[in-house]
């Protein structure tokens, strides 16, 4: 007698239960409520369903559980911290795949002050990586809001920015060798030291911004920095976006590579996080259209606040700046830098608010701002504009909220037509979509648009090479 063929659930709970000899058991988590916080992205903008999270230890758990699902043809979604804002770490909602969890593979394998180096597992949060680092008394400079939740893992599957690329470049910037677990189960490990190494293509940048869709990252060597010794910290205010661009280049002209900070913001920004936000205060006497936050670091302790003086003094002598305050302790340095970090979470107070994330020359970020402000307010009046950002990276979150009164849901319906406003604008000035978040969900069906088809037929041909079998979080990015 023939035996009947398996359907395809108990199919499925035969992989789990293999998945489970690699892992342990509890580590296959089926639980409904301790699945529920991984299915949904921090923006709530998706939501999916999961056959399971499944959280190996090693990378060597990691390469049986992908030999494995490339075996079966099992979908895996790479996670992280889950703070990813364009949904690449949120499973769909068929509930066909599996969440591979990177959180337990957090070791330190090694602290290396006489190289500069870090060689850490992929689910270390950044926080601890800080903390590991400024245990040997030195500085990992990526700097994110998410930092606490985030892990190391993610941050290198999205290029992260945040606010010292400015100084230190981003992520992939700040990696020396990196360890992948290819989706056949393979382990491409080269954590590298070396500075110089041009023994062919460098394949550690492949992985790095490809958001899980080309392997699994389970370990880099990270350059760490001196600790700056001094930091000075001024919270300017100014009249636009242009007199901002002139300070920038001001302080680069005077301070070079001590600049470590240059972060816009609107006084719409400043007033609600004024608002909303208890304990804040406006740093200034008189109320200014615009801000910069802008700080300077050095490794001698000496003379910084004196070049931050007179580069302020500079500024105000070619009406550039109108005022400024410099922090004169930590507690007020963090109360400067609260004003900015709160810009994006406040907006959620005043209702609706449509998130953008893009990038546009330099030079072009003041007519940017001014055209996409202009072409969303002609659609929809009333909307505010909030553009703030990493204004020395020419990255600008453009964030528009409703108009006051308005209804949310119905607002929000609207976030695809705010986006291509804004795109239309950054595509006619040259710039990118996305500057730093990715591509995820979210952004997957503007690609096509907006990316040179060449470049897009070398990424589907790098897809084809390393998951052929199209496993490694299927539906993002391409
Ligand atoms: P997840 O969200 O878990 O995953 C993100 C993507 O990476 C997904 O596609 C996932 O599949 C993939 N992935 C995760 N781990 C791995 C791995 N080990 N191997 C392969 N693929 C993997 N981002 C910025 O760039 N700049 C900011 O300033 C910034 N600020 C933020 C502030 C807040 C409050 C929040 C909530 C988010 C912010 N982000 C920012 C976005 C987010 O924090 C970053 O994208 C972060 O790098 C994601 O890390 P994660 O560990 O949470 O990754
Ligand atoms: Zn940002």
């Amino acid at each position: 007698m023939i035996a009947p063929c398996p359907t395809r659930a108990e199919a499925a709970d035969a992989v789990l239960g293999r998945l489970a000899q690699i892992v342990g058991v509890k580590h296959v988590v089926t639980d409904t409520l301790e699945l529920a916080p991984h299915l949904v992205e921090p923006r709530e903008l998706f939501k999916g369903r999961a056959r399971a999270m499944v959280r190996p230890a090693t990378t060597a758990e990691v390469s049986r559980v992908m030999v494995l699902c490339n075996e079966t043809g099992l979908p895996v979604v790479p996670q992280g911290g889950n703070t990813g804002l364009v949904g690449g770490q949120t499973p769909h909602e068929t509930g066909d795949e599996i969440i591979l969890s990177l959180t337990r593979l957090d070791r330190l394998r090694e602290a290396d002050p006489a190289t500069n180096t870090l060689t850490v597992e992929a689910g270390m949060t950044l926080t601890r990586v800080h903390d590991e680092a400024a245990r040997i008394d030195r500085m990992f400079p990526l700097s994110l809001a998410s930092e606490g939740s985030c892990t190391i893992g993610g941050n290198l599957a999205t290029n992260a920015g945040g606010t010292a690329v400015l100084a230190y470049g981003n992520a992939r910037d700040l990696v020396l060798g990196l360890e992948a677990v290819l989706a056949d189960g393979r382990v491409l490990s080269n954590l590298s030291k070396l500075k110089k190494d041009n023994t062919g293509y460098d394949l550690k940048h492949l992985f790095m911004g490809s958001e899980g869709t080309l392997g699994v990252i389970t370990a880099a060597v990270l350059k760490l920095f001196p600790r700056p010794r001094a930091i000075e910290t001024a919270f300017v205010g100014l009249a636009d976006p242009a007199a901002a661009l002139k300070l920038l280049e001001l302080a680069l002209d005077s301070a070079g590579a001590s600049v470590t900070a240059f972060e816009l913001m609107p006084r719409i920004g400043l007033d609600m996080v004024l608002r909303h936000a208890p304990g804040t205060r406006d740093p200034l006497a008189g109320k200014h259209a615009w801000y910069v936050l802008l700080e300077l670091s050095a490794q001698a302790e000496h003379g910084l606040l004196e070049a931050l003086g007179s580069l302020l003094e500079n500024a105000m002598s070619r009406d550039i700046i109108d005022d400024a305050a410099v922090a004169t302790s930590l507690d007020q340095r963090e109360a400067f830098w609260k004003l900015r970090d709160m810009q994006s979470e406040v907006q959620g107070r005043e209702g609706g608010s449509i998130k953008q994330d893009v990038s546009v020359p330099l030079a072009l970020v003041p007519r940017f701002i001014a055209d996409a402000e202009g072409a969303v307010g002609a659609r929809i009046p009333g909307a505010r504009m909030v553009a703030f950002g990493h204004l020395g990276d020419g990255n600008i979150h453009c964030n528009v909220s409703q108009p006051v009164g308005a209804d949310k849901a119905t607002f929000l319906t609207r976030w695809a037509e705010v986006n291509a406003i804004v795109h239309a604008v950054v595509t006619r000035l040259g710039g990118s979509i996305s500057a730093e978040h990715g591509i995820g969900r979210l952004k997957r069906n503007l690609l096509p648009a907006v990316k040179d088809p060449v470049a897009l037929d070398v990424m589907r041909a790098l897809k084809a090479t390393l998951d052929p079998k199209g496993i490694l979080n299927p539906g993002k990015v391409l």
